[in-house]
């Protein structure tokens, strides 16, 4: 069989946390909490199933849901959003990923990105027939180049994927940086998706700077969220993007045919969820801050050196007083030796990374925490 993405191999998530199971090592690789979402949220999931609600939802979500993101977006940044024409809810940001870049990247079109980069990104770029450009992010600050950024721009370029706060380097965006990006593409007719599933998992002072802030990037962009993330829910898998009318209208042209509509009952819970414990989402960066600096202390006697985390349920460690191994075996070596798992940044670069860097998932008891860093404390 002659296939389509000859060079892509399985998700490193995919792999590391199938590793991890195979020789029971404890799993900080995949991100994911090892604890349960609210118990008001999985109460409401059962009460509409027992009602139930368990036929097709609407295609592009259920109107409370729609409702309560639009309310949501207006209390966090001020924006208005048209629930009807402007929000579309999608099988997990995953989903609206796909949807919005094969909705709007076309063959031979360019698509520019900071690397390192999630990695859902440039497979659905590729199978829509573009080419991905990147702009690379340095340690220890990963902040990007702008010139660098401009350098790449040419009459091809369709779309700019940026993601913050980013994963896999737990750097965190701030209003200069959109304003940086809109300076460099004001003049040209280039779209921009925002990923921002991690928007409330922030430990800035300034907190999380969204695309729906910024009027005019606004206006041509797509934000992506996800509820897997605000409500510790990896599993529920629903998400939404926004974007202005005529954009969603192409995106909802994917989304149909793609999955045609989301898990019906979830929808509702989060809907009750949104409208009844609005609080929850601003409990949250204290809440990852609390774990991210019990782990940061765990961690004070060992030789890794600690990247800074402004965002993000990860933490980078820079092994390089450890090992000389390339990351990807040092992740193996971790795992089926030390007995902790972890995810190698190179895989989330096109070109070599330099560097002697692996991702740690701290969404996790104190008691897995403190586990791990006794293991990771030995090397
Ligand atoms: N974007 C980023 C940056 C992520 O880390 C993740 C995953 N966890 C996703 C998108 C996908 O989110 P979901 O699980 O809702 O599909
Ligand atoms: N986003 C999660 C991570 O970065 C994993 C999502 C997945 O497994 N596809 O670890």
């Amino acid at each position: 069989l002659e296939s389509k993405l000859p060079t892509l191999g399985t998700t490193i998530f995919t792999t590391m946390s199938a590793l991890a199971q195979k020789v029971g090592a404890i799993n900080l690789s995949q991100g994911f909490p090892d604890f349960s979402g609210p118990e008001y949220l999985q109460q409401r999931l059962a009460y509409h199933v027992q009602q139930g609600a368990n036929q097709y939802a609407p295609m592009s979500g259920i109107p409370a849901l729609r409702e309560a993101i639009s309310k949501k977006i207006n209390r966090c940044y001020n924006s208005h959003v048209d629930p009807e024409t402007e929000i579309t809810v999608t099988a997990g940001a995953t989903e609206a990923l796909f949807s919005v870049i094969t909705a709007l990247v076309r063959a031979g079109d360019e698509v520019i990105c900071f690397e390192p980069s999630y990695d859902s990104y440039a497979p659905a770029v590729e199978l829509a027939g573009g080419t991905m450009k990147h702009v690379r992010l340095t340690p220890p600050d990963f902040s990007p180049n702008w010139s660098e950024f401009s350098a790449l721009i040419t009459d091809k370029t369709r779309l700019v994927i940026l993601n913050t706060p980013h994963n896999p380097t737990a750097s965190v965006w701030q209003k200069k940086d959109f304003e940086a990006l809109w300076q460099a593409i004001a003049d040209k007719p280039i779209l921009v998706l925002s990923d921002e599933v991690y928007e409330h998992i922030c430990f800035e002072q300034a907190g999380h700077y969204s695309l729906l802030q910024h009027p005019e990037l606004r206006a041509r962009g797509i934000a992506v969220s996800s509820f897997g993330k605000t409500y510790h829910m990896t599993g529920w898998k629903v998400g939404y993007c926004v974007a202005p009318p005529a954009l969603t209208t192409e995106i909802r042209k994917i989304h149909q045919y793609l999955t045609f509509s989301v898990h019906t009952p979830s929808q509702l819970a989060i809907a009750d969820m949104l409208n009844q414990v609005p609080e929850h989402d601003q409990e949250l960066p204290s809440f990852y801050q609390q774990r991210r600096d019990f782990f940061i202390n765990a961690l004070q006697s060992s030789r890794f050196t600690l990247l800074p985390c402004q965002g993000t349920y990860f933490l980078l460690l820079d092994y390089s007083a450890i090992s000389t191994m390339n990351d990807v075996d040092f992740c193996i070596y971790l795992t089926e030796k030390i007995g902790v798992a972890a995810i190698p940044l190179s895989v989330f670069c096109k070109e070599t990374f330099p560097h002697h860097l692996i991702r740690v998932c701290f969404a996790k008891e104190e008691a897995t925490l403190r586990a791990a860093a006794e293991k990771l404390c030995q090397l």
